[in-house]
């Protein structure tokens, strides 16, 4: 399995580092962010270390596939499926990407305001 030793989400993976864990599976886990920005924040991540979306190649079709599925089944766990909800990933610098392994935010539980 690729994982890196000081990549903090690689740590949560492994249980070094507490996290709210609220959904895994085999392919993903998903926990709730340290900061959240709106009621629901969940972030959805890869069990293996891969860097940025940029760095997803056609062999991680599947898993690729899982964490939109798993930002889905977190939505429908959290109850906010009717109201709407929004699915992110920062990537790189100007993408605003301050953890160097991928991520998916699931945000909702309030409006959410216009991007950028
Ligand atoms: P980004 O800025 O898109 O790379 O998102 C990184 C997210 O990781 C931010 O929303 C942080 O609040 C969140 N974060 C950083 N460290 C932790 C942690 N130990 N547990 C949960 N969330 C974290």
């Amino acid at each position: 399995m690729r994982t890196e030793t000081d990549c903090i989400f690689c740590r949560i993976v492994r249980g070094e580092i507490p996290s709210e864990r609220i959904y895994e599976n085999d392919l993903v886990i998903g926990f709730r962010d340290i900061q959240p920005r709106a009621p629901t924040h969940v972030l959805i991540i890869p069990r293996v270390h891969i860097a940025s979306l940029s760095e997803l190649r056609d062999a991680d079709q599947s898993l690729a596939g899982a964490l939109l599925l798993a930002a889905q089944a977190v939505a429908e766990q959290e109850d906010i499926v009717l109201n709407g909800y929004r699915v992110t990933t920062n990537t790189g610098a100007w993408g605003g990407q301050t953890v160097d392994h991928l991520h998916f935010h699931v945000l909702g539980g309030r409006r959410l305001t216009a991007m950028g």
